[in-house]
């Protein structure tokens, strides 16, 4: 049972009915798409009269249109509703400690163009590039971009659209949604790019990870972040703060420095840098750029014993990192986004074996999943934190 918030309940006005049978209808339009309004009417109940009137609502708005006719059950066909997918929405930045990729996406959340560049360590110099683009893309097309969602590799605070402090390049306090919303005239939201990327697995991701009131993300990147969805939305603690596990303390002597400078967090030993510092060791040479994480992957995948041996290792501390949340947090599912998802057919096993280990004595487990997100899953992050806010509730259900 949920304790009721008065503050939040003074809030509550008397069209929330209204605002709540539009989500419904909504929602089933996104998830069943294409759908009949009688189809609408026969799965949740409502009037037929309440339905058209919200599909004209929603038409008008631009969030849904109609396309052809379905099966006729014996009288008339029925006019058959979708998203409307014609132009471009949202304007996603996902700012990573090596490249910025900038991109639109439509009200489904399918990209349709994107530009990207190496990221600045000068918080002004990767701003300025990314306004460009913003600007560039917002201009071809001509006015149909409401938004702008940004996702940051660091502690955010969305509530004022400060990046705190971002560990690569010693960023601290920079308003970042002011600045781009001072130079586009868009709105802009931002957040930390491991609870974009967990928004992004609520709203677009696999149904088993979608449907879970509650799951944990785990993004293995340049760092290691997670982000948590606790009764369906994110969890963000006090300034957005929460989720910080990859400082958590797991052992001593890892094979590369944390982000925070420290040798035992959890992110020092799971992150991609500890994988190409393992397989450096192991090949017995140093490996330099262009040699990447990607790289690493395709060697393994490839056959490569000494590229798999690597990520097996590190994927035996994501395990150790995993098992403390799952018997912390006790989640439906725990997803693991970033590169290393390419290399699950050999990195599974040793995580579960890792995690059934120490989840033990009689405690549920959770399920251990890849990210379907793709190849850039903050991009996918930034592109949902003004998706979701179109489908997401206003009120609590
Ligand atoms: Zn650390």
């Amino acid at each position: 049972m949920r304790r009721l918030d008065l503050k939040k309940a003074q809030a509550a006005r008397l069209n929330t009915i209204r605002d709540i049978n539009r989500q419904i209808v909504l929602n089933y339009v996104r998830e069943r798409e294409p759908i009949s309004r009688a189809d609408i009417a026969r799965e949740t109940n409502l009037q037929r009269s309440t339905i058209s009137a919200i599909v004209e609502d929603l038409k008008t708005e631009g969030l849904v249109e109609e396309v052809g006719e379905g099966e006729s059950t014996g009288g008339r066909r029925p006019t058959l509703l979708r998203l409307r997918t014609k132009e471009a929405i949202a304007i996603g930045v996902a700012i990573t400690p090596s490249v910025t990729t900038v991109a639109t996406s439509d009200l489904a959340g399918r990209v349709i163009d994107q530009e990207e560049f190496p990221t600045d360590p000068d918080a002004d110099k990767t701003l300025n590039q990314v306004i460009t683009l913003v600007r560039e893309l917002s201009r071809r097309n001509k006015g149909s971009i409401e938004a702008v969602g940004v996702s940051l590799p660091g502690l955010v605070d969305p509530a004022t659209g400060n990046a705190v402090y971002i560990p690569y390049f010693q960023w601290r306090d920079i308003p970042v949604s002011q600045v781009i919303t001072k130079a586009v005239g868009l709105p802009v939201v931002i957040d930390n790019d491991a609870n974009a990327v967990a928004l992004a697995e609520l709203w677009f991701g696999r149904p088993e990870v979608s449907d879970a009131r509650d799951f944990i993300l785990v993004l293995v990147a340049e760092g290691v972040g997670t982000g948590i969805i606790f009764d369906g939305q994110v969890y963000r603690g006090q300034r957005g703060a929460a989720g910080e596990f990859g400082h958590m303390v797991i052992g001593t002597h890892a094979p590369v420095p944390c982000s925070c400078g420290n040798h035992d967090c959890w992110e020092a030993f799971s992150s991609e840098g500890a994988a190409m510092a393992r397989y450096s060791k192991l090949i017995g040479s140093p490996i330099n750029p262009p040699f990447g994480f990607r790289e690493l992957v395709d060697r393994a995948l490839a056959g490569e014993s000494g590229a798999k041996a690597a990520l097996v290792e590190t994927a035996r501390y994501l395990g150790v990192g995993i098992s403390n949340l799952v018997v912390g947090f006790s989640p439906e599912a725990v997803v693991v986004g970033g590169e290393i998802a390419r290399a699950w057919p050999f990195i599974e096993s040793a995580l579960t074996e890792t995690i059934e280990h120490s989840v033990r004595r009689g405690l549920p487990s959770a399920t251990i999943l890849p990210s379907t997100l793709g190849e850039k899953p903050t991009l996918r992050g930034a592109l949902s934190l003004v998706l979701a806010s179109k489908f997401a509730a206003a009120f609590a259900a």
